[in-house]
């Protein structure tokens, strides 16, 4: 543990000259922002009559994992990360294949397109890192894992479908994430194509076109015809610049995994997101209760590299175990303490599993709104017809208390998927179902995720039930 004359002075209200002045006739001869030693620290605070407390040391963990404070000097534009996302068979595959082929320079010409999660096209000089699993589900998952990767969602609509449940999800997804949205108005090509109804329908979800008074920026696009790709390129970098995303590259490396996988011949393979840092050869690694030294590093072009920078998606060879999909990595200097920290994270691994983790639900949702844990209750609601979902989210909002707001983060028809349990998890809001069931996925789900699923035949019931739970009324089930 250390200070610097500068910290000392804030916290002795003594000018930062008088306390170098002090120290040098101790005999100790430092800079405003040298570091000095605790016992020197100690002698200099009990000569002002100070009383000093010494703190245990920081958890190390806990210091490691915190996002560092960066010095603004050091932080350079990065490229922004995109995910695609939308209804079923709207085009998001095809999507990111034609921007995929469509940009690849001359030089990478010659390289094999590999698929490691993610990929870079560059355009007008900078690049665009795209996410390559589309849909929600692994936007969710990673964001259960409290990853956060996407600076941008691309959210793809049919012009001739227009919106649809899933479209809905991903709206609320991104907004929950609160990452901006383009709107990519897909099957323009097509005879029943109709951007106009897409944009009306998408006004219904608070999602204004620009063209209409809104903010939302809608694209048309073909992704077969391979039309309106370069603007979608352009408006991308367009927000990309207004959201200023930076990064440091001449720190260790820290990012997010996207997929990873037991390669018979390779051993554990991660494709991972560097997203701050820069990850090199010989680097020892940490994601989750997984330890790794890189031995190897692939790009999306099928290079081997020997560095990458930041928003730079990178297949990883050298982990010990396979991390899992949202894992946060990170480059740690000290083998010693990431050999430590993993050591103990796979402790509380098996520690965890054997315990149940405290999630929110009705059952003890007064204890945490008492102890001051929980300020919002998130709630998904899954009906069988729109207009019982519309019935519940007015009354559910009705409830809001000045000790918490209930928030329906999520709506939609139809049965509780996997999926509506992934968001719950990722957002810790409980699901309330009214006349559907979770398929057998959700149930499983939701037993491994701890989510809390309540079904209900009456809507009355259901918002009883949530009112009584705001107030520590709430029966105990049986
Ligand atoms: P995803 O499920 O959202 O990934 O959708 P896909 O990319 O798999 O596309 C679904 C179907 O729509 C495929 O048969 C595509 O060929 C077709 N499709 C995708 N984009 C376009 C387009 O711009 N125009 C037309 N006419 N068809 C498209």
């Amino acid at each position: 543990e250390s200070t610097t004359v500068q910290e000392l002075s804030l916290k002795m209200h003594k000018g930062p000259a008088e306390l170098i002045k002090k120290l040098l006739s101790m005999g100790v001869m430092v800079t405003i922002n040298q570091e000095i030693d605790t016992d020197t620290a100690l002698i200099l605070a009990e000569e002002y009559g100070y009383e000093v407390e010494i703190k245990l040391p920081v958890d190390l963990e806990a210091q490691l994992m915190q996002e560092p404070e960066e010095d603004s000097a050091l932080l350079q534009t990065r490229p922004c990360v995109v995910t695609v996302m939308g209804h079923v068979d709207h085009g998001k595959t095809s999507l990111l294949d034609a921007i995929r082929e469509t940009n690849v320079t001359a030089t990478e010409a010659g390289g094999i397109t590999q698929h490691i999660g993610a990929y870079q096209v560059e355009h007008n000089g900078k690049k665009i890192t795209f996410v390559d699993t589309p849909g929600h589900e692994a936007f969710t998952a990673m964001r259960a894992r409290g990853a956060q990767v996407t600076d941008i969602a691309i959210l793809v609509v049919a012009a001739d479908d227009g919106v649809m449940p899933q479209t809905i999800e991903a709206i609320n997804h991104s907004k929950d994430a609160k990452v901006p949205i383009i709107v990519a108005i897909n099957k323009i090509d097509k005879p029943g194509a109709n951007p106009d109804r897409v944009k009306q329908e998408l006004t219904e979800h608070g999602l204004v076109a620009e063209e209409w008074g809104g903010d939302t920026i809608c694209v048309n696009v073909s992704a077969i015809k391979r039309e309106g790709l370069t603007d979608l390129l352009e408006m991308i970098l367009l927000v990309a610049e207004v959201s200023e995303l930076k990064a440091n590259q001449n720190r260790p490396a820290r990012g997010t995994v996207i997929e990873a996988e037991l390669d018979k011949a390779r051993g554990p393979v991660a494709n991972v997101l560097v997203q701050n840092g820069s990850l090199n050869i010989g680097d020892t690694i940490i994601a989750g209760a997984a330890l790794g030294r890189v031995r190897a590093m692939m790009d999306d072009k099928g290079r081997r590299i020997k560095k990458a920078g930041p928003s730079t998606p990178v297949e990883v060879i050298g982990f010990s175990d396979v991390p899992l999909a949202g894992d946060i990595f990170m480059a740690v200097e000290d083998e010693k303490l990431a050999r430590t920290i993993v050591a103990r994270r796979q402790t509380k691994k098996r520690e965890e599993e054997l315990k149940t983790t405290t999630r929110v639900s009705l059952e003890d949702l007064f204890k945490h709104i008492q102890e001051g844990q929980i300020k919002e209750l998130g709630i998904i609601v899954k009906a069988d017809v729109q207009g019982s979902v519309e019935a519940l989210r007015q009354a559910l909002e009705r409830l809001n208390t000045g000790e918490v707001k209930v928030n329906i983060i999520h709506g939609g028809v139809g049965a509780i998927s996997e999926t509506d349990i992934m968001f719950a998890s990722a957002s810790n809001a409980i699901i309330i179902g009214f006349n559907v069931r979770p398929d057998v996925n959700a149930r499983k789900a939701a037993e491994s995720e701890k989510v809390d699923v309540r079904l209900y035949r009456v809507i009355y019931d259901a918002i009883e039930d949530v009112k009584a739970a705001m107030s520590g009324l709430l029966d105990p089930e049986y």
